[in-house]
């Protein structure tokens, strides 16, 4: 019995959801008495790789085929699932990200596997029975799922866990798998980042506004509190629709779902397919002009007030601290 964890990274650097998966494995591992093994894919900087060995985990497993160099649904899965079985693993563990909602499911088919996909806590453990809580109905509930079958693929939800320093020496091995040409029938040629900004799914705090804004000329506060804060931008629907922002920043139940450790909404209601997407932020800061507006009944702390007026304050306030 073994935990396979597989650490995604963008553009040759592990992402910082990747070291929560490969903490929260190394819990799951110290708990059942399983070694943890991580998988790389693709073409990883040296430092990255050296960075799995600060959050305790020993070997690392490196893919670095050439036709792997971009990301492959398909083929990714097909060799997780090949690097499973060559380890024996009965775990495996992966991040909930775009990538990893399509992999998880794959990975779990190809092993006979049961799937926890979103996973928010970590397993009760009671023998081959595994009880994890996560999130359900686009945030609006929260499930309590079972895996019984004796593979278990979990797919852990960004920020719902630490990255936990625990250094340890790390061995490296490679691994040469097989890839059918089924499996990429289409390749991603290049991925380019859009912008230099912190991408709105690894993002520990959000900064978030809505048609309270009144027009995309007034971003420019939203995008000074963002960098202040080190935070992502992010707008509710109809702010995208209306082309005010990029569609990638919407969140909600037809957009992102996010769950930084804080998300402040600006100008927003608070509409309840805008909440299935951030509900489980940890903290909450709403700042509205309306004591009414229904976001308030789920904010850790609100701000009654003209954004126009409380945003600068905010600006000058975070700056002088
Ligand atoms: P509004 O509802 O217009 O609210 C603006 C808020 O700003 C108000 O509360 C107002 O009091 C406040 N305000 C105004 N002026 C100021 C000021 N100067 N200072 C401070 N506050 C001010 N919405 C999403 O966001 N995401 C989704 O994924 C999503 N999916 C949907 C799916 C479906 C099927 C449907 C039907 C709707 C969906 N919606 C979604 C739309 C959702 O129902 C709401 O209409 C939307 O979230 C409202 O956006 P808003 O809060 O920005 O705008």
């Amino acid at each position: 019995m073994a935990i396979l964890v597989y650490i995604e990274n963008i553009a040759g650097a592990f992402k910082k959801s990747g070291y929560e998966a490969v903490s929260y494995a190394k819990t799951i591992g110290d708990a059942t008495g399983q070694p943890v093994t991580a998988l790389s894919i693709g073409k990883v900087d040296a430092t990255s790789l050296e960075n799995i060995g600060r959050y305790g985990v020993k070997k690392v497993i490196a893919v670095n085929t050439e036709q792997l160099h971009q990301f492959v649904n398909q083929a990714y899965a097909a060799v997780i699932a090949e690097v499973a079985k060559s380890i024996q693993a009965t775990t495996i563990v992966l991040s909930n990200s775009f990538s990893g909602k399509g992999l998880a499911p794959r990975i779990a088919a190809k092993l006979n596997a049961a799937l926890a996909d979103g996973a928010i806590t970590l397993p009760t453990i009671t023998g081959e029975a595994w009880q994890i809580k996560k999130s359900a109905f686009s945030g609006k509930a929260i499930a309590t799922q079972e895996l019984t079958a004796p593979i278990k693929v979990i797919a852990l939800t960004p920020n719902t866990v630490e990255a936990v320093e625990a250094p340890t020496a790390i061995a490296f091995e490679t691994f040469e798998p097989q890839i059918a040409a089924t499996d990429l029938t289409s390749v991603v040629q290049d991925i380019v980042q859009a912008t230099d900004k912190i991408p709105l799914p690894e993002a520990n705090i959000v900064v978030s506004a809505g048609r309270g804004l009144k027009g995309p000329e007034n971003w420019g506060m939203i995008e000074e509190l963002a960098d202040v804060l080190g935070a992502a931008t992010a707008c509710s629907k109809p702010v995208s629709d209306a082309g005010w922002r990029p569609h990638e920043e919407h969140v909600g139940q037809t957009g992102l779902a996010v769950s930084p450790n804080l998300y402040i909404a600006i100008g927003i209601s608070g509409a309840i397919q805008h909440l299935a997407g951030v509900s489980s932020s940890k903290t909450i800061v709403v700042i509205n002009n309306d004591p009414e507006a229904p976001f308030f009944k789920v904010a850790d702390y609100g701000i009654v007030g003209d954004a126009f007026d409380v945003i600068p304050k905010l600006i000058d306030a975070f700056k002088a601290y």
